[in-house]
C-alpha cells in the first residue's frame, strides 16, 4: 500500500447496522483511525464518505432496508458514485442481477451474483487469494455460506479468483464487491484499500 494510515484517517465510513456483522467491519475500521459510525436510517448516511455493507443475511437486510426507508437514497447514492463495498450478503445487494427474485435490491453493480453457490457440504471455508491489488503476501480469505460472482459487464475489473477461476472480488468504480468476510480477519488490506480509493478520488 503506498498511500499510509494519516491520509485516510480522516475519512468516515458508515457501516449498515441493520443486520450480520456489522461490528466487526466497525473494528477493523476503528483500529485504522477511521471514523465507523453505524447506519440504521436515512439520516445517519450525512456526513459519511462512503459505506459498507456486511455480511449477514441478504434477504433480512433488503428488508430492513426498505422498512428503514433506506433502500431508495441508497440507490440513488450507489448511482451518482458514492463509495460502497459489499462483503458477501452485501455484494448479493449490490448486485444487478441475482439467480433469484424477490431480494429487492440495490442494483448498483453490473454483476450477475449466485446466493449459497458452494451448497451445504463447503458451507465455510478459507482460500489464499492472489490479489494484484493487494500484493504481496497471498490474501487468505474466510468463505461463509458464500455467493459467487457469475458474470461481470465491461466496466468490471475481477479483483480476486477462487483457483478454479470463480470470480470472488471485484470492482466497478467506487463500488467495490467480495464474496468473503475481509472483517473477519487480521489482515485489513480490502479495508485499506477501499479507504484508499476514496482518498484518491475525492
Ligand atoms: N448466504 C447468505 C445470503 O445469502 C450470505 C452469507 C454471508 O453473508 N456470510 O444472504
Amino acid at each position: 500500500m503506498v498511500i499510509g494510515h494519516l491520509s485516510f484517517a480522516m475519512a468516515t465510513i458508515g457501516v449498515l447496522a441493520l443486520q450480520g456483522d456489522f461490528r466487526e467491519h466497525r473494528r477493523v475500521l476503528e483500529d485504522l483511525g477511521v471514523a465507523a459510525p453505524e447506519v440504521r436510517l436515512p439520516g445517519d448516511l450525512e456526513g459519511v464518505d462512503g459505506l459498507i455493507i456486511p455480511g449477514g443475511e441478504s434477504t433480512t437486510i433488503s428488508r430492513l432496508l426498505r422498512t428503514s426507508h433506506l433502500l431508495e437514497p441508497l440507490r440513488k447514492l450507489a448511482g451518482d458514485g458514492f463509495p460502497l463495498w459489499g462483503t458477501c450478503a452485501g455484494m448479493i445487494l449490490l448486485a444487478k442481477r441475482l439467480d433469484e427474485t424477490g431480494i429487492p435490491a440495490l442494483e448498483a453493480m453490473d454483476i450477475g451474483v449466485r446466493r449459497n453457490a458452494f451448497g451445504r457440504q463447503v458451507d465455510s471455508f478459507e482460500a489464499d487469494l492472489q490479489v494484484a491489488v493487494l500484493g504481496d503476501p497471498l490474501y487468505r480469505a474466510v468463505f461463509i455460506r458464500a455467493p459467487i460472482i457469475e458474470d461481470v459487464g465491461p466496466a468490471v475489473e475481477v479483483l480476486a479468483r477462487l483457483p478454479d477461476g470463480t470470480p470472488v472480488a471485484a470492482r466497478q468504480g467506487r463500488l467495490l464487491a467480495t464474496a468473503f468476510h475481509p472483517e473477519l480477519t487480521s489482515d485489513s488490506r480490502f479495508h485499506r484499500f477501499f479507504l484508499e480509493q476514496i482518498a484518491r478520488q475525492t
